[in-house]
């Protein structure tokens, strides 16, 4: 943009300069060959009034040597006809608009045709002399100006070219800094970026911007967490000793609809408890207080386990087991890692209604264990497979028929991270196969 207003400025200041500079040339040259006229006319006067056209003559060739660009010049005598003439030697036939009458200057192209009357001392009219004059300089001093401007339009075409490139290196360079970390705070969740050494121009005062709202969503996600926190204990205490009524009700309970309406109050317990659960979970993981208790334990006696509970309350599906590859001991947090077994097994159930089918396998490569999780459910869109993992994330096509928070995955990574292990999810043709992996510790 800065190239091309650079240009056009120049182009019509260039244009406007060798227009008017063109008109000043013609102007000068139309008032000094009026002078010259006239005074051939006054040089003519007694070489009318004697009729000495020879004489008349000697003055008109004089111009050969004086203005060499007269084509031709022509006295005429008070009644019209000719009295002496000059034509420029060499020139092939002249083409004259004769005596002007009414104007006495005439200007095409490059013909300047002037006319000027012969007048005695006692105011008589003796006769008129007109002057065809060549401007072919006129060419020549366009050309000129029209070269001089294509450089000197070239030349700052150049600088402007050279400091368009400097000045938007240094304005891309610190408008992509911002981007990257607007990128990075949006990929990673982690709103704390804050970019230092903003400046004082229009693009420091965006990064001001930036720095403040990133202050503000800290403070308003301190909030949230302080929320979350305090009210996922608070209502901890009560729901426990509900669900410990609804139990007791559930045992001594022998009557019908009665027992039924206990036992779907306790599975609605059940859900609220295990919200409450994970909310105090993301908050203990944002105040940094998730704690592991590591010991050693056999994972695949855990997978086993888990997959067995899991098929009891999931009658819908049949979740087998690929490989049993016998005793593998990790060292890791046993509640933890089954928390995150349970969290994706369910998704697995959960996300693929009118489908019966999970596999689960693992794999070792020495240095790690690797767990897959595959079902033929619903799937997850390629754009949305890293964004599933954040906090309170539901992807799009199962937020609406399917029940959930968005709280399970982000609760999982934070514990695989905890035990430097992954957790990441591919898509298959249909349904999609979740993948955790812990290291295997050998001491
Ligand atoms: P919730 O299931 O309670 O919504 P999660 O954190 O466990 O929360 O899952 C986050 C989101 O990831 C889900 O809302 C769902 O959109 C998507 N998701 C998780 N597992 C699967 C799966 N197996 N198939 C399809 N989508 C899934």
């Amino acid at each position: 943009m800065q190239v091309f207003t650079s240009v056009l400025v120049l182009s019509i200041f260039f244009l406007a300069f060798i227009i008017s500079d063109i008109r000043d040339y013609k102007e000068r040259k139309v008032n000094s060959m009026k002078s010259l006229a006239h005074v051939i006319g006054l040089n003519s006067i007694s070489t009318l009034e004697f009729r000495d056209n020879e004489a008349a003559k000697d003055i008109l060739y004089a111009l050969k040597d004086v203005t060499p660009e007269i084509v031709h010049a022509e006295i005429t005598d008070k009644d019209g006809k000719p009295f002496a003439s000059y034509t420029r030697p060499g020139t092939p036939n002249v083409n004259t608009p004769g005596v002007l009458t009414g104007e006495n200057v005439q200007l095409t192209g490059e013909q300047l045709f002037v006319t000027d009357n012969i007048i005695n001392t006692n105011n008589e009219l003796l006769g008129k002399i007109s002057l065809d004059f060549e401007l072919s300089e006129l060419e020549l001093i366009k050309k000129t100006k029209y070269r001089l401007a294509a450089i000197l339009l070239l030349v700052a075409l150049g600088f402007s070219f050279v400091i368009a490139v400097v000045v938007q290196a240094y304005i891309s360079r610190r408008l992509l800094y911002l981007v990257n970390n607007m990128n990075e705070a949006s990929k990673t969740g982690n709103y704390n970026i804050r970019i230092s050494d903003a400046g004082k121009d229009e693009i420091g005062t965006l990064m001001k911007g930036f720095n403040k709202l990133m202050q503000q969503v800290t403070e308003s996600q301190q909030r949230k967490d302080e929320f979350i926190g305090i009210a996922s204990h608070e209502l901890k205490t009560p729901l426990t000793s509900i669900k410990g009524y609804l139990d007791l009700l559930n045992l001594v309970e022998e009557k019908q609809p009665n027992k039924q309406f206990v036992q779907k109050s306790l599975e609605s317990v059940q859900k609220l408890e295990s919200l409450v659960k994970d909310l105090l979970d993301v908050s203990k993981i944002q105040s940094g207080q998730l704690q592991l208790n590591i010991t050693a334990f056999d994972i695949n006696e855990l997978i086993d386990e888990t997959i067995a509970s899991m098929q009891m309350i999931s009658p819908s599906h049949r979740i087998s087991r690929e490989n049993d590859p016998g005793p593998q001991m990790v060292f890791a947090d046993r509640q933890r890692i089954e928390q995150v077994l349970i969290n994706i097994l369910s998704n697995a159930v959960k996300y693929s209604p009118g489908e019966n089918k999970v596999v689960v396998s693992t794999s070792n490569n020495g240095t790690e264990l690797v767990v897959k999780v595959r079902d033929y459910g619903i799937g997850i869109p390629q754009e949305e497979l890293t964004d599933i993992f954040k906090r309170f994330y539901r992807t799009k096509n199962s937020s609406v028929h399917i029940s959930g928070f968005g709280l399970g995955l982000y609760i999982c990574r934070d514990i695989m991270q905890r035990h430097n292990g992954k957790i990441w999810v591919e898509r298959e043709e249909k349904g999609s196969s979740f993948y955790f992996v812990l290291p295997i510790n050998k001491q």
